[in-house]
């Protein structure tokens, strides 16, 4: 019955002049979102409204639903039927064979919502509310009208066609991604950073990715996992570059040469100067990581704080104040968890020492990172070089 989506967008509309922009990213994301879902579809700007319109003789209704419940900038959309002004009578016919399509038990309440966008239609809205509402109860005597509680909205919008529809599909809301820049997403196998990646990505940010793989000690598995989990949260986002750098020879070297209690805060230093040197390659305005504050040794106030000085550009930690249960929802939501608790090693789980520290010094780690001198410089760019990059579609 429906050969459209009006689609209903809040947070771009108040950006005033910036509003083209951001309404021409928004109706990009669609088609892209689009593009996967078996139908054809035109995705079009008109008179301050997106629609996604079927152009196909058949589509996937289900698969085009749960598609456009992905796009961020999406408040929220409602299958429409679009018919040509042909006169009043015409319309109510209309209405009335859409709300016995759409409802097999008609002994609901109403209440009609008319919006006249072109003023040249010969009724106004409160005129339009009143006929139909007649129109209605006689052609469906067990209905009610009920304008303070209706169980069906009946909305009728005066646009080049006529718009009807009653029913409203929550969207993800946030920003269209593209919107807002780009950003380095340091993505592990965990239930953290996938779920800190999806909520920058909300906000409209484009997102690349840096996985770090320790094979031997880290399995083809493993990094199957991570490309797992990137083409889940690419189905948010858009298509990922997943830059895959082998970390194994800096572990060994920080293992051979350091304290074994300062291992992790050490090579989380690392990790971090070479997630920046990629994301300064790619244009990426910051970094993403999954920490929150507590969470484990390395994320205390004093490990943030040490694991941060070596980065120059802003890292965005969406979780920072998010207890565990809190994000393990999020995952659920975005369908990460599963994924996430699949039981591979990550290059952080070989090495952690029994007691590692929970309150560095700065000091003392600048003083031990020193001991990694005189081989450190040759083997960052080696695992720069030997980076490699999957491009991430979901
Ligand atoms: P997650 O659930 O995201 O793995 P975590 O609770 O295991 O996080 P840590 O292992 O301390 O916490 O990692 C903190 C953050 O550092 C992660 O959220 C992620 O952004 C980044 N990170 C950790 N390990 C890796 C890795 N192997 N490759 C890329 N990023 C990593
Ligand atoms: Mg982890």
């Amino acid at each position: 019955m429906y050969r459209a989506f009006l689609i209903k967008y809040g947070e771009i509309g108040v950006k005033g002049k910036n509003r083209y922009v951001f309404e021409d990213m928004l109706v990009k994301q669609i088609r892209f979102a689009l593009n996967p879902v078996d139908g054809e579809f035109e995705v079009r700007k008109e008179q301050g409204r997106i629609y996604a319109e079927v152009i196909s003789d058949e589509y996937d209704y289900d698969e085009t639903v749960a598609a456009l419940k992905n796009v961020f900038g999406i408040v929220a959309f409602c299958p429409v039927v679009l018919v040509d002004d042909e006169g009043f009578d015409k319309l109510a016919e209309d209405v009335v064979r859409y709300l016995k399509a759409a409802y097999q038990k008609t002994d609901f309440t109403f209440k009609v919502n008319a919006r006249r966008a072109r003023k040249n239609y010969p009724m106004n809205s409160m005129e339009i509310n009143a006929a139909l509402g007649e129109k209605i109860l006689d052609a469906l005597p067990e209905t009610k009208v009920d304008v303070h509680n209706p169980e069906v909205m009946v909305s009728i919008e005066v646009r080049n066609q006529i718009n009807i529809y009653s029913t409203e599909i929550p969207g993800p809301g946030g920003m269209p991604v593209g919107s807002a820049g780009r950003a380095m997403l340091l993505l592990s196998g965990g239930i953290d950073s996938p779920v800190a990646g999806y909520m920058i990505a909300k906000r409209g940010v484009e997102i690349e990715a840096t996985y770090f793989h320790a094979p031997p000690y880290t399995s083809e598995r493993a990094k199957q996992k991570v490309v797992d989990l990137a083409k889940i949260v690419a189905k948010y986002s858009g298509p990922i570059k997943l830059h895959v750098v082998n970390f194994t020879d800096i572990q060994l070297y920080i293992y051979e040469k350091c304290p074994h209690e300062e291992l992790t805060i050490i090579m989380r230093r690392y990790m971090m100067r070479i997630a920046q040197h990629f994301a300064e390659n790619h244009k990426c305005l910051g970094l993403i990581t999954g920490e929150s504050i507590g969470q484990v040794a390395s994320q205390t106030m004093q490990s943030l704080m040490v694991t941060n000085e070596v980065c120059e550009m802003p890292v965005y930690r969406p979780l920072i104040g998010f207890d565990k249960q809190e994000i393990v929802e999020i995952s659920e939501k975005i369908g990460t968890y599963e994924t996430s608790i699949q039981p591979f090693e990550d290059c952080c789980t070989i090495f952690v020492a029994k007691h590692p520290v929970t309150k560095p010094s700065l000091k003392v780690i600048r003083n031990s990172e020193k001991k990694l001198e005189e081989k450190i410089d040759e083997l960052m760019q080696e695992a720069i070089d030997t980076t490699e990059t999957i491009l991430v579609e979901a």
